[in-house]
């Protein structure tokens, strides 16, 4: 049963639906924890495209709750990254920061009708029983009979978890992997709101989906099995979610993804290496097999010379990786 919600909530929630009945609309969500390496590229150049080719609508939106691992500058230096290559997002730049209030009142709601619960668990103690292989961790439920009050105890405050009802969660998938997961099994209750009270990202990823009338998703493969929790809580507030496409992520020569807080090379290191934002969509756009390797050209003359169906032709091979090392314009 879907939570009732009040009317400013609804009233939201029915905008981004009439909004999604008007045609396209894509995102691309980056957090500010560094500057976007080549595989964050990758990934909005095809959100882009896919938006672009049908005609859509592309919005920025910046997650930045996760304060601690925020970078200063990281934010500005995205969006001037993304309008270097030509990659321009429809509207506003949607900050997840200025968004607080609505996913308080979101929260409030779920827990008035009894969909959260408080858990005292803590991560160490949650890691230790977990499987040593670090599988996905399914929360065994130690604090779902209840027990445990709102309140801090000895100075912590609990987490808020959703209570997931024994179902399959299913979305619309273009990466050829079936979008399914089983509730109970492979998910189990997630944390929406953290112990140090920030709010979590599943929570604040699917209200932003469903009230900014996102039609489609298209991001990086690590985060297929995040779309379990999410749509669990678009379920919640009777909606249902947007199609997906997990492309695949961009790995080194050991097959280790990139990562921006490892320090992955951004344009900067391109730009250094004497790349102009034609040569580095030429890399992008190679490492995906759509152009050949050297090719020089701006996103929209990409855009202009691509089909739809390229992309969806693409999703069924796998991508291949250009050799590390090689520069921008190279072979
Ligand atoms: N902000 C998340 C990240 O940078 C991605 C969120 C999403 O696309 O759902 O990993």
């Amino acid at each position: 049963m879907p939570v009732t919600l009040p009317q400013h909530l609804q009233a939201q929630l029915q905008a981004g639906l009439v909004r999604r009945q008007q045609g396209y609309r894509g995102r691309f969500a980056p957090s500010p924890s560094g500057a976007l390496h080549r595989g964050n590229l990758r990934t909005a150049l095809l959100s882009w495209l896919q938006a672009r080719l049908q005609g859509g609508e592309w919005l920025l939106r910046i997650d930045d709750l996760d304060r601690p691992r925020n970078r200063p500058g990281a934010d500005d230096q995205i969006l001037a990254d993304l309008r270097w290559l030509g990659l321009v997002w429809d509207g506003p730049v949607v900050r997840q920061s200025q968004r607080r209030g609505l996913y308080a009142s979101v929260l409030s709601s779920l827990r008035r009708c009894g969909r959260l619960y408080p858990c005292g668990c803590s991560r160490r103690l949650l890691a230790d029983i977990s499987a040593p292989h670090g599988a996905l961790a399914v929360y065994p439920g130690f604090c779902r009979q209840g027990g445990i009050g709102w309140g801090p105890r000895q100075g912590r405050l609990p987490s808020w978890r959703l209570r997931l009802l024994d179902a399959t969660l299913s979305w619309p998938e273009d990466s050829g992997r079936h979008g399914s997961l089983e509730a109970a099994s492979e998910v189990g209750d997630v944390v929406l709101r953290r112990a140090d009270g920030l709010v979590a990202y599943h929570l604040a990823t699917a209200v932003d989906e469903l009230t900014l009338g996102i039609t489609a998703v298209v991001r990086g493969e690590d985060l297929w099995a995040s779309s379990g929790p999410q749509v669990a809580v678009m379920a919640a507030l009777g909606a249902m979610p947007p199609r997906y496409w997990h492309v695949p992520l961009w790995r080194d020569a050991r097959g280790q993804r990139l990562s921006k807080r490892d320090g992955a090379e951004g344009l900067e290191g391109l730009r250094q290496s004497g790349g102009d934002a034609a040569s580095v969509i030429g890399l992008l756009a190679a490492s995906l097999g759509l152009v050949p390797a050297g090719t020089r050209l701006s996103a929209e003359e990409l855009r202009q010379q691509l089909q739809l169906s390229d992309l969806l032709t693409m999703v069924d091979e796998p991508l291949s990786p250009i050799p590390e090392g090689a520069e921008p314009g190279e072979a």
